[in-house]
């Protein structure tokens, strides 16, 4: 077994696309709770666990909180990390508690779109903020290699242009949202597209392989206003690593 598939399975890799699945997942939970759910969402990026005994949970960071200087700040990382993707994992974990009720008729199923809404949300925040993590690296390689360069090289022409699109997508996202370098699984190629809030993906079913969080909680203390200066800095962390093990799971 190589190294690659012994950190990712394909089925973990689709596990984290949980954002385009959420549906289906809420309309098999009732028949058969616990193997769905690990099926669907079982997110497991390197060693961390992204949902674990029925429940979901913060995936430690794989590096230090100061790792990332000076082009992500440890304040910035800290907050974002224990306090923002926190606060996905227990909306996530709300939600679903309450989507259970329902099911379970003890709780009014009028109020089903607010948690299916509240799960979307939360449970997108939480597969992004944990790729987005392991997506960075305090000692990034300056190039992808192998069939990911290859990918990049047949989409875009070059990683230069690849990246060229990837930041003004990123720089585009209108408020609050994610730019998403992700693979169209019906092509079987790289597509970047943006992501609008966490859930709403511009093109459903992708499956993301490097996101960029362009939510002002990200970058504002340090770039205060300045996202292209943040999607720069973040540029210059990419784990190409990590987006070539995604890449070849996704793939297949
Ligand atoms: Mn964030």
């Amino acid at each position: 077994m190589s190294p690659i598939s012994q950190r990712y399975t394909r089925r973990q890799i689709l596990g984290i696309i949980g954002i385009s699945i959420i549906g289906s997942w809420l309309k098999s939970e009732a028949k058969e709770p616990t193997n769905r759910i690990n099926d669907m969402t079982n997110i497991q990026i390197d060693s961390t666990i992204g949902y674990e005994n029925g429940k979901y949970v913060l995936p430690p960071l794989p590096y230090a909180y100061d790792a990332l200087e000076p082009f992500m700040d440890e304040a910035s990382v800290r907050l974002h990390h224990d306090k923002h993707h926190a606060g996905y994992v227990a909306g996530a974990n709300a939600a679903a508690e309450k989507l259970r009720e329902i099911a379970d008729g003890k709780l009014d199923a009028s109020a089903t779109t607010n948690w299916v809404r509240a799960l979307s949300f939360n449970l997108s925040g939480h597969v992004l903020h944990s790729i987005f993590w392991t997506n960075m690296t305090p000692t990034p390689k300056p190039a992808p290699e192998g069939a990911l360069a290859e990918a990049i090289n047949q989409k875009f022409g070059s990683l230069e242009a690849m990246l060229k699109t990837f930041k003004a997508a990123s720089l585009g996202v209108e408020g609050s949202g994610w730019g998403i370098l992700g693979l169209d699984p019906l092509s079987k190629t790289l597509i970047i597209c943006g992501a609008e809030k966490h859930q709403n993906v511009e093109v459903p079913g992708i499956i993301p392989l490097l996101v960029c969080d362009v939510w002002e909680h990200a970058y504002y203390l340090k770039h205060q206003n300045m996202r292209a200066n943040y999607i720069e800095d973040f540029c210059k962390l990419i784990n190409w690593d990590d987006v070539e093990n995604r890449y070849l799971c996704a793939i297949g």
